[in-house]
């Protein structure tokens, strides 16, 4: 590839401004200063050094983020804050994006990345990539919801889900509250709160804590990300 792209790619600068850079003779490839924007390279096997730091080409980058409530699950607005202003650090690239939405008061996974054909094999209705959410509930969830949600519920508005896994973790009687996992294989508009709707209860908090084989990480602090291990992009594949 032109070393322009080669450098503009690795979040030197702009095409234009990373042309001025080559041009001014701080970039070498192999030992030897490159002045010409059009120089080919190998990324895979030169050795760019851009102002006496080697630069290693990574096409694609994958974070873990665990959302807080309050912003949405896009890359730019006018109003709201976005998951993507939560990259505040040198990770930031204006060419994320997060990996499907979660509404904006809920919390936890979401991964970000610049990798589309990654996201497309996730977010593929054929492929079920299975995504767990803990929920709290107002009233108390029954066995025969569980029973209900293993058939497939029909939803608001007349939409069928698929059979979904529901395990009810504690049911509070006094309170009338439960607490419960679900376990989804499609992503339809405000899935968790329209099924636990349609067996007359109310989601009072949500959170993501496992997409296919990638579970959140609970040392992250909300709001935080970190990049995803090799072991963690295996498990997406
Ligand atoms: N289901 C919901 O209702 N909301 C989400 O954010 C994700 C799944």
């Amino acid at each position: 590839m032109r070393l322009d792209k080669y450098l503009a790619d690795m979040d030197f600068g702009s095409r234009k401004e990373v042309k001025q850079f080559i041009k001014k003779g701080l970039v070498s490839v192999n030992g030897t200063v490159v002045k010409s924007d059009k120089f080919q390279v190998n990324e895979n096997e030169d050795n760019v050094v851009f102002d006496g730091e080697p630069v290693v080409y990574q096409k694609y980058f994958y974070y873990l983020l665990n959302k807080p409530a309050g912003v949405i699950s896009a890359t730019i607005d006018d109003y709201d804050e976005t998951v993507m202003d939560l990259f505040d650090d040198e990770d930031y690239r204006d060419d994320l994006f997060p990996v499907g939405r979660l509404d904006k008061d809920t919390e936890g996974l979401l991964v970000i990345t610049n990798d589309g054909a990654l996201a497309h094999r996730l977010l593929s209705p054929k492929r079920h990539v299975e995504k767990e959410y803990y929920a709290q509930v107002a009233g108390m969830m029954t066995p025969a919801d569980v029973v209900a949600f293993e058939k497939g519920l029909t939803i608001d508005g007349g939409e069928e889900c698929l059979p979904a896994k529901l395990m009810i973790d504690t049911v509070n009687e006094v309170e009338e509250t439960s607490e419960i996992r679900l376990i989804l294989h499609e992503g339809k508009f405000h899935q968790v709160k329209r099924m636990v709707q349609a067996v007359g209860k109310e989601v009072t908090y949500l959170k993501r804590i496992r997409m296919g084989g990638l579970s959140l990480d609970e040392t992250l602090d909300y709001g935080e990300h970190r990049g995803l291990t090799e072991a963690e992009l295996v498990l997406l594949e």
